[in-house]
């Protein structure tokens, strides 16, 4: 069985049909690799995979970050029920990181070793909005003008998830959980050349928060201006779940985001991450003036004295 590969209307993004990702064989597979380069972003309708089956796939790509002090625990849920099957409210810690999650961004850049690939798997979605969409940061940084791709050509941002937080009005207590760290905010450059095909997207997104040789208020304003121009039709892919969809992108060149909700709904993903390769997602870090400290790392795993080894929550 060959998979069909549909691309999108955007200009990332394929669908691809008759296959089972739990159960490939290595000729499936590399199509499925190819694709994931090629489209930058991968949507499997239905594929109800169970969650051993999600991490089997997953570690496909590579080594899986993980989000919690617990090694054992390889995929989290993104979701806003509690355990006992309430739902998060304006004050969680939860709900203000799903509110987070409808900036667009891309996983993982405010750790030192910045993520590889991010899976989402639909368990329960709300009966309207809620979507997930993907920005093709290879054909956004194709589109700039020369003049800009000249100007950008040398920046770098410091990215820090407490600093995109605080801009959307919520502060973030160090070791609160995963990413609000000591480790310093990861200095990355705003161009970068994917380590497999090759080209160059822009490595943009609400972490990003300051560029050095600028003021804050001026780095930003660009920041902002480089994300706007970029998360545009046709660069844009709008996921609307069904249970059991599988979506996946390259977060080295796609940019994500999720829509409103009416948060009195259940909507519940499973989410797997890749992590990125040390020779090409690990960057250095500067202090990160929202962090309590700055113990310099170029580990993702919490310090042996940190809080967030008491921590469950993500
Ligand atoms: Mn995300």
């Amino acid at each position: 069985m060959q998979p069909t590969i549909t691309p999108t209307k955007a200009t990332l993004g394929a669908t691809i049909t008759n296959v089972d990702l739990a159960n490939m064989d290595q000729s499936t597979w590399q199509v499925v690799e190819n694709a994931f380069h090629e489209f930058g972003s991968l949507i499997f309708p239905k594929q109800h995979l169970e969650e051993e089956a999600q991490v089997i796939f997953a570690k496909r790509f590579g080594d899986l970050e993980l989000l919690y002090p617990d090694d054992k625990i390889e995929a989290v849920s993104i979701s806003n029920q509690k355990d006992d099957g309430s739902l998060y409210g304006s004050e969680d810690f939860r709900y203000k990181t799903l509110r987070g999650n409808e900036g667009w961004h891309t996983d993982s850049s405010y750790m030192p070793l910045a993520a590889k690939a991010s899976i989402l798997s639909a368990q329960v979605v709300p009966p309207a909005g809620g979507e997930t969409e993907v920005a093709d940061m290879r054909a956004a940084y194709d589109a700039l003008d020369e003049g800009m791709k000249d100007r950008i050509s040398d920046l770098r941002a410091y990215h820090s998830l407490y600093q995109s937080q605080a801009k959307i009005g919520y502060e973030i207590e160090t070791d609160a959980g995963y990413g609000y760290h000591t480790k310093g905010a990861p200095l990355r450059p705003l161009v970068k050349i994917h380590p497999v095909t090759g080209r160059k997207s822009l490595f943009v997104g609400r972490h990003a928060y300051e560029i050095p040789g600028m003021t804050r208020e001026e780095g930003q304003k660009l920041l902002n201006e480089l994300v706007t121009f970029a998360c545009q039709p046709p660069r844009i892919y709008t996921h609307h779940w069904q249970p059991g969809d599988v979506l996946m992108w390259d977060n080295r060149c796609v940019l994500h985001r999720a829509r409103p909700y009416d948060f009195s709904e259940a909507r519940i993903l499973r989410h797997t991450r890749v992590a990125g390769d040390p020779r090409t997602e690990l960057v250095e870090t500067g202090r990160d003036d929202r962090a309590e400290d700055f113990k310099p790392s170029s580990s993702n795993r919490p310090d042996p004295d940190s809080g967030q080894l008491n921590s469950t929550s993500f």
